[in-house]
Order: structure tokens, then sequence, then C-alpha cells
């Protein structure tokens, strides 16, 4: 009988908004949901190295009294639903529903889990018993890069604005890697 398969330990942490789908700001309906071009790709490559998926998203849109917490949890219910016909397992998608500054008390907070504070990714990784030094957080914000950073793990940003400064230009941060994609990073991992 062949050896079971080990659940592998390395994970990729993905930002959702400006990662995954278009950016239409406080997304809240599936139906305005839109992954960005390549990302399908990206994450069955992801996927095909080994690398278990999760996503991490800052939802202050809760705190700020824009939508209820549970929309925020029935909207990626229906992502993760959609993932899967695509032959994509998302383990978990985690959200931070806090803001320092909102209107809904039982959300206005400083927490530890919103980007860049790396709660959300120590909370995960904890969970599901990953290997903080072979995974990666990407995303497509300083923010993001941050909380990688932060938990210790490996970052990557997405600078799909050729515009924008570059890594080593902000907060000194000189071994942050960019890439142009999601895909573009994706592939870069065939030989990490
Ligand atoms: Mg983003
Ligand atoms: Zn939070």
């Amino acid at each position: 009988m062949p050896a079971k398969k080990e659940t592998s330990r390395k994970a990729v942490f993905l930002d959702r908004d400006g990662t995954l789908n278009k950016n239409t700001h406080y997304l809240i309906d599936f139906g305005d949901f839109e992954l960005l071009p390549g990302v399908e790709q990206a994450l069955r490559l992801l996927q095909d190295l080994d690398y278990r998926l999760f996503v991490v998203s800052n939802q202050s849109g809760v705190a700020r009294g824009y939508f209820p917490f549970e929309a925020v949890e029935a909207l990626h219910r229906k992502i993760e639903a959609h993932m899967a016909t695509l032959g994509i397992r998302l383990e978990e998608m985690a959200f931070c529903p806090h803001h320092p500054q909102g209107s809904v008390a039982a959300y206005t907070m400083d927490c530890d889990c919103r980007k860049p504070k790396p709660g959300m990714l120590r909370y995960l990784a904890t969970k599901y018993d990953v290997d903080i030094s072979r995974s990666i957080m990407v995303g497509d914000s300083m923010s993001d890069a941050m909380a990688g950073l932060n938990a210790g793990m490996a970052s990557a940003w997405i600078k799909s604005d050729p515009g924008a400064p570059r890594a080593g230009q902000v907060d000194n941060l000189p071994n942050l890697k960019e890439f142009v994609s999601l895909l573009d990073f994706a592939e870069s991992l065939r030989d990490f």
C-alpha cells in the first residue's frame, strides 16, 4: 500500500482585494467578484508546487458599518465554492473586521490582526501547523508585505502599477521581492 501523502507544511498567504480579485473597494456582493488575469493559473501552479493556500484580508468595512461580519463570511463561502469548481482549494479565508476608528463599537479597536500586524498569519500557521520558514505572504500593498515580514516569513509584493515606488525606496526593505502579477510570482517559485 503506498504511503499516505503527508500534508504539506508550506503555505502561501494571499491578500484578497487587488491580489486575487479586482479591487472594487468594500466588495461584498459575489456578483462583483472578478478574478484578475492569470490568478486561476497562478493558484493552480502554487497548489501543484505543494503550497497550501490561505487568504488573509483586512475588511474594515465591518468596523465602519458598511456591512455585517456575517456578510463577509457569506461572501467567502461563495468565493471558496467558486474556487473549488476551478479545482483550487482555499484552506481558509481569514479576515480582520476591525479598525481603530470604526463606527461599530464591537469592532472598533486597535487589534492584533489588521495587516500589517501578523495576527491572522500567526493564527492560521498555528491552526494548520504551517512552517513559517517555508511560507510566503503575497499581496499588492505594503501592509501585506509588512504583515508577512512581521510574522517572520518571506514576502512578495505584486506591483501591477509600474509607476509605483520600488520596494527598496519604501521603508527601506531592499529584500522584499517584487512581481508584476500573481502568476509572475507563482512561476518564480518553481525554483524556490
Ligand atoms: Mg490588496
Ligand atoms: Zn483585527
